[in-house]
């Protein structure tokens, strides 16, 4: 097992390196979370706020901070990418699981915010699965 885990954004112009070295591993189903992925659910992965190295890319990155809650995203400005970023209250690194490019050791803890979870997102064992766009 490597004690250090790659990650980076779709077009490449951002790189990061973390310590394997994770206190919790969330799958976020809040409206906020909904909105800024496009999807059901943000995959995060919590660690210590200076658990990061930007090996390139640094200056790519931008965040949005939403006014009243601590909540965040950080995000290239070439494709959009989550990339990870320090929470307001500067307790964590929040690094999206999507975006590491190695293979991942910790296991999932919860399913958070499940309250505000999207009327139409179903557990994948009541759905057909395909391995691509299906015919
Ligand atoms: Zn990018
Ligand atoms: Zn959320």
């Amino acid at each position: 097992m490597s004690n250090k885990v790659n990650g980076g954004c779709l077009c490449g112009a951002i790189e990061y390196q973390v310590k394997n070295d994770f206190k919790a591993f969330y799958q976020c189903h809040c409206k906020q979370c909904q909105v800024l992925t496009g999807t059901a659910f943000a995959s995060n992965l919590f660690t210590h706020p200076d658990n990061i190295i930007w090996v390139k890319g640094a200056e790519s990155v931008s965040i949005y901070q939403h006014p009243e809650r601590d909540f965040a995203k950080s995000f290239c400005q070439s494709c959009g990418s989550a990339v990870p970023y320090v929470n307001k209250s500067k307790t964590s690194l929040i690094v999206p699981a999507g975006s590491v490019k190695t293979e991942l050791t910790k296991e999932l803890h919860a399913n958070i915010f499940i309250s505000e979870k999207a009327c139409w997102s179903k557990s994948d064992v009541y759905i057909k699965s395909y391995e691509y766009f299906p015919e």
